[in-house]
């Protein structure tokens, strides 16, 4: 389905049980419970300092784990380090990750990684408005097989380096709500159709809006594009595909994401698009084990980082992406596995 199914059957049951079982090994988790400061001696981590309703209370601890998923709720780092104006963005997220922990280590001396991309996906733009259009249904297919536009039907970006990247390259844009996806019924049947919450039927289904025309000049006309230009666009981009001169369009079209397709199939659709951030991908620079490191690559004792607090696995250039998950579970777990090897030595 569209929009937000997951109450009663997803993480919401899985943390449930992560709980029971944590509580029932003597563990214990202080709900409504904010760190604001880690608290440092002589260099070593020695615990934190939180806020919760009555106040601060103060943490010992021999380890501390940052674990707070990053900042992608965070409007002034967003605007920091990824682009101006994240009111513009879709925060497609909890909400709940908000860049505490990357001050907290910044401030007790910490290196940071790769601040500058995220993961995240096209949705359609009435999802700025309406909830029953994120997360899903994403768009990214559709803008892959097809071409993303502007007001002025001119293309914006390289549709051929897949989702995650439009998204990224939308979201630094001094306007990310200015693009449209321009597809024809060929693309609309097969990518439109592909994902595991598919645009095609579920945009329509969760509200959205698809716009749909016999020709490209009143697709155009109904999308509140040139008509005269994006005809030229399309009509430059289908020669393209069919000589193989995409490299020679402005700007290029790479292949990285699939072989393109030419837009000649009436109807023709148009897809009014937003970016939307899931999860940073930057943060705290860590080692194997999960340590955090200083800028010359020494330890900072006793504190750690997992998760999508990290940084340094993913982002760059190419945008490497491993997810979310498995960065959360596999370095949760490196890091639990030093903390207490650490712990049984030094008693
Ligand atoms: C809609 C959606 C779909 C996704 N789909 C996928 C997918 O298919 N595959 C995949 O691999 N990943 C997916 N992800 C990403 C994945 O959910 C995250 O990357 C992952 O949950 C990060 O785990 P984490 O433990 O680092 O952080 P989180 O899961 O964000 O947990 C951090 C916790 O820290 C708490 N916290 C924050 N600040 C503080 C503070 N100061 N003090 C105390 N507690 C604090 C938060 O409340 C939260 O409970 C998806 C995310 C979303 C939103």
């Amino acid at each position: 389905m569209a929009g937000q199914d997951w109450r009663g059957r997803g993480p919401d049951l899985m943390l449930g049980e992560l709980k029971k079982r944590l509580e029932e090994r003597q563990g214990r988790i202080f709900f409504g419970t904010q760190a604001m400061a880690l608290r440092m001696a002589s260099g070593h981590c020695t615990g934190v300092t939180a806020r919760d309703q009555n106040g601060e209370t103060a943490f010992g601890g021999g380890a501390v784990v940052i674990a707070d998923g990053g900042f992608p709720g965070s409007a002034d780092l967003f605007r920091r380090h990824i682009g101006p104006h994240p009111e513009r963005v879709l925060q497609r997220h909890a909400g709940s990750a908000r860049g505490d922990g990357l001050r907290m280590a910044e401030a007790a001396g910490a290196a940071l990684a790769r601040l500058d991309r995220f993961y995240g996906h096209l949705l359609s733009r009435d999802a700025m408005q309406n909830e029953g259009l994120w997360p899903y249904p994403q768009i990214d297919a559709v803008a892959t097989a097809g071409i993303v536009v502007d007001a002025s039907g001119q293309r914006l970006l390289d549709e051929g380096l897949g989702g995650i990247s439009i998204t990224n390259d939308l979201a630094r844009l001094d306007d990310p709500l200015c693009a449209t996806v321009i597809c024809d019924a060929a693309i609309w049947e097969s990518a439109g159709r592909a994902a595991q919450i598919p645009p095609n039927p579920q945009l329509e289904k969760g509200g959205g809006t698809l716009h749909r025309a016999d020709t490209i000049a009143a697709l155009a006309a109904k999308a509140g594009i040139s008509p005269e230009r994006l005809s030229e666009t399309v009509t430059a981009y289908n020669a393209a595909v069919r000589s193989g001169a995409l490299v020679l369009l402005a700007p290029p079209r790479s292949t990285r994401g699939g072989s393109p397709k030419p837009i000649e199939t009436a109807p023709f659709f148009a897809i009014s698009i937003c970016p939307g951030i899931t999860n940073t991908m930057g943060g705290i620079a860590i080692d194997g084990h999960g340590r955090v490191k200083r800028p010359d690559h020494s330890v900072i004792d006793g504190l750690y980082a997992a998760g999508g607090s990290t940084g340094g696995l993913e982002g760059g250039g190419a945008l490497g992406y491993v997810g979310g998950l498995i960065k959360a579970c596999v370095f949760g777990f490196r890091v639990a596995e030093h903390a207490a090897a650490r712990r049984r030595l030094s008693c």
